[in-house]
């Protein structure tokens, strides 16, 4: 381990700016503080001068969840890095990202709110790298570590905390690691809740987290620490039938059914692809290992069939499918593949081996690099009808070259999960390695009842297999996988995993995340998610759904599904009640957030003294 940085208790030098800079909009459109004191000047500012004001992370949730109104301005999709126009302040902590360790013996870390939990190869400034990250200083200089994280670190400790975000499993929380905030209220008065106040202040602090941005500006956020370990693991890539776990049923002798395995692994989640003819599912499982000095990392491999071209052609593929009515919408997302249609040229034989449609996409790949994207695009537009019918033929065929069956690999890899083991800060989150700006994915998430989970599966998989037309059961399914995973329960107000107790929730919840290729026209909100969100509530699924992504899209006046998600909450109250008295002027309050929970009564942000 290196000496430690932080052993004198104080952060790490930010680069602090005098006031002026901090209160000055910068040319990217946002404010760029470096200290708690300029944060604070910043929202006097916007109360006086009755303007709204938020913060960005790393702007992985969808946008009208982080920035202020008017988002009109914004489509509203997941990595928007510029803030909307019109004066009101969005702010960028980028300057803003020292950690100091508080309580050497109990291992409490205080972070300040801009630093990335790992390193963001999105983020704007380029200074989010992995040496500036909380997870790997924390490593190198003092070996701790938290308890889970989650399939990605690229997120800021403040956005990831702000939208109740969480890894895969029933007993592991990076929740538990929560000590304590400091945050600043609508008036520029800094709050300090922590598990170290008196037991009713301390349940404040579970109010923070998820907090929406509502509760005030994130200052600092201070983590209980644990030693850190190693993780050592599989993933095997089955079908339903062969798969270790029984998917849709109770379970037997041989195989534990979804829940009881959620319940047991340490650490889990399984990649479901549901689509007809193609139906697999990749379970990806790990336990701790205790830290060896002469530890070698064996790195997970998100794509071990093609893994140089794998990502790039199903980005391509996507956004050919999903843009069959106008290719040329799609042009500029496919134009950033085309930059790598050099290496897409090596799998033109195994396209060719797929019929019509495998030839016309092997076609479409050499055209590309002879005469461009746009002579590309010319030759396809003809076909597309034809392509647009064959996808439930054509789709498995691809999906096996991709992502193939154990059982299909070759030689001693034959029947083989693939197995890994690393530090658990670099493997845990097993989906960093996807490149967010080749396949750029959004999502809804779902979270259900533990015990619930054979119920959702079941109503999933008739939901997808009841249609007689393929044509209709892809709609139902889409072309991407969904993901399954869980969490653990706990006592925060507003997390999706909230129990109090001896409620339903108890045992820890199941997640469906259906991933969206953000390259496809339209809002999933409007076109693909509402089936989802109706099926489970017309089945009388309690489901609560994960505050960073997509919900119901909902205007003012309609209460619909506000009413829904109020009744599943039961802190839902005190957390509107502890919001209005953190911002009395509604400076955190947009009006993505009104529709959320109904405020559309709360007047707009009033000048102080007018
Ligand atoms: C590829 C990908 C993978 C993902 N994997 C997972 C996963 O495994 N598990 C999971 O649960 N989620 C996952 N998510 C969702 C993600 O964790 C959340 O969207 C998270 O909030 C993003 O953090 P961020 O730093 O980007 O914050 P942002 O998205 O920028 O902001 C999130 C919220 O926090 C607010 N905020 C940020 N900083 C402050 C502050 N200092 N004070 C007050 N408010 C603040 C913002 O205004 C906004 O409301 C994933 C998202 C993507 C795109």
């Amino acid at each position: 381990m290196d000496s430690d940085p932080q052993a004198d208790g104080e952060g790490i030098a930010t680069g602090a700016a005098p006031q002026t800079v901090a209160l000055t909009l910068a040319d990217d459109g946002f404010y760029h503080p470096a200290s708690e004191d300029q944060l604070v000047a910043l929202v006097k500012m916007a109360n006086e001068q009755g303007r709204q004001i938020r913060v960005r992370g790393a702007a992985h949730s969808i946008s009208h969840a982080i920035y202020t109104d008017p988002l009109g301005d914004l489509v509203n999709r997941v990595s928007w890095q510029t803030p909307p126009s019109g004066d009101n302040i969005d702010v960028m902590l980028d300057r803003y990202r020292g950690w100091r360790v508080k309580d050497e013996a109990r291992k409490l870390v205080e972070a300040d709110a801009g630093i990335h939990l790992g390193a963001d190869p999105s983020d704007p400034t380029h200074t989010a790298t992995l040496e500036t990250s909380l997870l790997h200083q924390l490593w190198q200089s003092k070996g701790w570590s938290f308890s889970n994280l989650g399939g990605i670190t690229h997120q800021t400790v403040s956005g990831f905390t702000a939208t109740g975000s969480s890894g895969g499993s029933t007993q592991y929380s990076v929740n538990d690691n929560l000590w304590g905030f400091r945050v600043i209220d609508g008036r520029g008065e800094v709050h300090e809740v922590s598990l170290d106040d008196a037991d009713a202040d301390a349940d404040q602090l579970y109010a923070m987290s998820p907090n929406m941005g509502l509760l005030g500006v994130v200052s600092t956020i201070t983590l209980r620490c644990e030693d850190t370990f190693n993780i050592s693991g599989q993933e095997a890539v089955t079908s339903i039938d062969g798969c270790a776990v029984d998917l849709f049923g109770p379970g037997d002798a041989q195989r534990p059914s979804l829940e009881d395995f959620l319940r047991d692994a340490e650490y889990t989640r399984l990649e479901w692809w549901p689509q007809r003819g193609a139906e697999r599912v990749l379970v990806w499982q790990a336990q701790r290992i205790s830290p060896e000095p002469d530890f070698k990392p064996v790195r997970y491999q998100e794509f071990t069939a093609h893994p140089d071209t794998a990502e790039t052609f199903i980005s391509l593929l996507y956004t050919v499918f999903g843009n069959l009515d106008d290719l040329s919408h799609a042009r500029s997302q496919i134009a950033r593949t085309f930059e790598r249609v050099d290496t897409l040229l090596e799998l033109m034989p195994e396209l060719k081996e797929l019929g019509r449609v495998g030839e016309l996409l092997a076609d479409f790949l050499s055209h590309g690099a002879e005469f461009g994207v746009d002579a590309a695009i010319e030759l396809l537009k003809p076909v597309a009808g034809l392509i647009e019918d064959e996808i439930p033929v054509i789709f498995p065929k691809l999906l096996s070259i991709f992502i193939p069956l154990d059982a299909d690999k070759s030689g001693s890899e034959k029947g083989q999960p693939q197995r890994f083991q690393d530090y658990a800060w670099q493997g845990l989150p097993m989906d960093n390695e996807a490149d967010d700006e080749v396949l750029p994915t959004e999502f809804t998430e779902v979270w259900v009842p533990l015990p619930r989970t054979q119920q959702v599966m079941q109503l999933l998989n008739t939901y997808f297999t009841e249609p007689d037309d393929s044509h209709e059961s892809y709609r139902r399914t889409g072309l991407y996988a969904w993901e399954l995973y869980a969490a653990k329960a706990t006592p925060l107000w507003m997390a999706a995993s909230h129990s109090s107790g001896g409620d339903e929730f108890k045992d820890g919840v199941f997640r469906i995340d259906p991933y969206w290729f953000a390259g496809n026209p339209g809002d999933p909100s409007l076109t693909f998610y509402p089936q989802l969100w109706q099926l489970l509530r017309d089945h009388g699924v309690p489901f609560r759904l994960h505050w960073g992504k997509f919900q119901p899209a909902s205007g003012p006046g309609d209460r619909g599904w506000v009413d829904f998600f109020a009744a599943r909450y039961p802190r839902w109250n005190d957390f509107l009640a502890l919001r209005a008295e953190r911002d009395p002027n509604n400076i955190f309050l947009t009006s993505y957030w009104r529709d959320r929970f109904g405020l559309w009564s709360e007047p707009a942000p009033r000048r102080a003294g007018s």
